[in-house]
């Protein structure tokens, strides 16, 4: 593959170049090519002939980009497993990608069963020792095969592995490193986990254009003072993250310009960019220019971009997603699947090489949002929009899926998981929205009122992501059903602001 290729070029040029720098521990561009060779010709010899997916576990290590790297160096798709899941969500997700083996970076918790695990001291001695073996470029994946597979939020409470092809990337990536200039060993921020595709962005993007990528992780997030303190020292040219992220960090008095340094970009993707955010980032960092892109994980990554520079800030309403990628188009669409008209709202389709071949061995949920036009593969993003001047604008979901501070999440998923419980009949869950977004959850259970709000919130903590349990619980006898005999989300709604006072 082209950019595996490309990164192996810098790696040969200049081994000493800094490819990524964590809390800890730093890996140079030589290292990891050296390293990842080594891990890919172990891989190599246990999984003989077999270019099935390879689940990597962990957090913001270096050893996650070696493990990537191997991955597709020996011909495998990786599943990057963020370590804070629970083990429930971990095996669900690692059983449904068919991985037969787990490179585990951190200390895998008991329960996963799989051919073959490298536990981080196996790993260690493989990738130190690395003794110059290199696989064959024959053996790299190829454009038609995947490179990765990322677990989304699914509505049914099985996560879905979304498929990412070697061509779907080197689309993405071809049109990402035009999207500003990159000079040489420009430094990026990596917030998004691995497990998050908004983390392509920043990895990718870095490594194959002789970039550095400095990771955020998860304490950092939580301590302010070691998060200013690493940004001060890391002085980043590019910063890719979540406008969550970023609006976290303005929290700061101390995030601007003279205690970072001239950040030359900001780089949104993943969720709704409201327009106090670039306002205030370019009151901090006068200099930089601000990016705002758009697309799910099924599409790789982004497939809009658009600079939101002071003329874009002075228009009223709501911030641009901007322009498609040239070699994808956008179609929106009616409830019966036809063109709307320019300027009207509809469901936004992505057709284009950027687009997945659907979901991991799921065939009837890739069938419902996958379809093949004379144009290319096409998606149903469930996102509602309209194109006005060839730009792409968004107005919500026309499902229950929503963003909580970044994060995508299904909240059929949280309700499903929550009828798992033995003492919940039947949960519904509800954003709080504020100014349109996601602040936070409630879930309305029917079931056993007598159950501790905190035991309801840790059995769900043992199947889904932190993120995804509701910061509310609430109790009621039953719920509004609409003439379908459906829970009537709207009533619900009203009768929960009425009685408890929640502003959702
Ligand atoms: P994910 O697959 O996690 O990247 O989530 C994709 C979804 O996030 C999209 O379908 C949108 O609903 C939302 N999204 C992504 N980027 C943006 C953006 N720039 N503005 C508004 N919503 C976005």
């Amino acid at each position: 593959m082209k950019f595996l290729e490309k990164f192996e070029s810098y790696a040969a040029r200049d081994p000493d170049r800094l490819a990524h720098v964590h809390r800890g521990g730093q890996i140079t561009y030589g290292e990891l090519a050296r390293r990842s060779d080594a891990l890919a010709v172990f891989l190599t010899q246990i999984l003989p002939n077999d270019r099935g997916p390879i689940a990597v576990y962990g957090h913001k290590q270096s050893e996650m980009l070696v493990a990537f790297f191997a991955a597709l160096k020996s011909g495998h798709a990786y599943v990057p497993v963020e370590a804070s899941l629970p083990i429930e969500r971990i095996r669900r997700i690692i059983e449904s990608s068919a991985a037969r083996c787990v490179v585990s970076v951190a200390a895998l918790p008991s329960g996963v069963e799989v051919e073959h695990i490298v536990l981080p001291e196996e790993l260690r001695t493989i990738i130190t020792d690395a003794d110059g073996r290199r696989p064959p470029a024959a053996a790299h994946v190829t454009a038609e095969e995947n490179v990765y597979i990322m677990f989304t939020s699914g509505s049914t409470g099985e996560p879905k592995g979304v498929q990412i092809t070697g061509a779907c990337l080197s689309s993405f990536l071809d049109w990402a490193t035009t999207l500003f200039p990159i000079p040489d060993a420009t430094r990026f921020l990596n917030q998004a986990p691995f497990s998050f595709d908004v983390s392509v962005m920043d990895i990718y993007v870095a490594l194959t254009n002789g970039g550095t990528v400095f990771s955020v992780d998860k304490a950092m997030l939580s301590n302010p003072i070691l998060l200013l303190e690493s940004l001060q020292r890391w002085k980043i040219d590019v910063w890719s993250s979540t406008p969550s992220f970023a609006e976290l960090c303005l929290k700061m008095t101390r995030f601007n310009t003279t205690q970072l340094g001239p950040i030359a970009v900001f780089l949104f993707c993943g969720e709704v960019l409201v327009p106090e955010c670039p306002r205030a980032l370019r009151e901090r960092f006068p200099q930089a220019r601000v990016i705002n892109t758009y697309g799910p994980t099924e599409a790789t990554v982004a497939v809009t971009s658009v600079e939101i520079d002071d003329t874009v800030l002075s228009r009223p309403g709501p911030l641009p997603l901007g322009r498609v990628k040239p070699d994808c188009q956008l179609e929106i669409v009616d409830e019966t699947g036809h063109r709307v008209a320019e300027g009207e709202r509809g469901e936004v389709i992505i057709v284009g090489p950027s687009v997945s071949p659907g979901y991991y061995r799921d065939p009837d949920r890739t069938d419902k949002a996958f379809f093949v036009t004379p144009r290319g593969r096409a998606y149903r993003t469930g996102d509602a929009g309209s194109v006005v001047e060839e730009t792409l604008y968004y107005f919500g979901r026309i499902d229950l899926q929503i963003k909580l501070r970044g994060q995508r999440i299904e909240l059929e998923d949280i309700e499903a998981n929550l009828n798992t419980l033995p003492y919940v009949q039947r949960a519904v869950v509800l954003p709080i929205l504020k100014a349109g977004r996601c602040e936070a959850l409630v879930a309305v259970v029917c079931g056993d009122a007598d159950q501790d709000v905190d035991r309801i919130k840790a059995d769900l903590g043992a199947r889904v992501p932190e993120y995804m349990v509701p910061r509310y619980i609430e109790f009621r006898a039953d719920f509004p059903l609409n003439a379908n005999g459906k829970v009537d989300r709207k009533r619900l709604r009203a009768l929960l602001d009425a009685s408890v006072g929640v502003d959702t």
